[in-house]
């Protein structure tokens, strides 16, 4: 899916679920953040295109390493502003490899090896992405604007 769906999503679903200020913009960068890695590694590569085709949505978007990420977070093990930052960009990468998953490339089943699993409900950049995304903003605003219009949120 495309960044802004990423971003958008997880920082609605965060607020939903009442998280604190502060982790809603450690979701927003963890959002991406698995993206960014296959990025980031291309960018050692000659062909970086090439290379980022080859390794984009692999050993990166195994929902397992966010997952492992948020538990440890909540462990309580880095302190409360850590733990909380921390919290917030698991979620933020685990939504992100949520939503990659309902596209038809889909993601990995185990983080080694070529097994995938899609939903094939969009593929990315596609009509029904958006119209995923304007479902979701409208459902966030019948739900959350309340909340969202008093911002009564906690910063930590
Ligand atoms: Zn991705």
């Amino acid at each position: 899916m495309k960044w802004i769906t990423h971003q958008s999503v997880a920082v609605m679903a965060a607020f939903a679920l009442h998280q604190p200020l502060a982790s809603l913009a450690a979701v927003w960068a963890g959002s991406v953040f698995p993206d960014v890695l296959d990025q980031k590694r291309a960018a050692f590569s000659f062909s970086r295109q090439r290379a980022f085709n080859q390794s984009h949505r692999r050993t990166s978007h195994w929902f397992g390493w966010w997952l492992t990420l948020w538990v440890f977070a909540h462990a309580g093990c880095l302190g409360p502003v850590p733990d909380t930052l921390l919290t917030g960009f698991a979620f933020g990468a685990f939504t992100h490899v949520l939503l990659d998953m309902c596209t038809t490339k889909g993601v990995p089943v185990l983080p080694f090896g070529g097994r995938r699993f899609s939903l094939k409900l969009c593929r990315t950049g596609s009509f029904a992405e958006y119209a995923f995304l304007a479902v979701c903003a409208a459902l966030f605003w019948l739900t959350q604007r309340q909340a969202l219009l008093s911002l009564d949120l906690p910063l930590f």
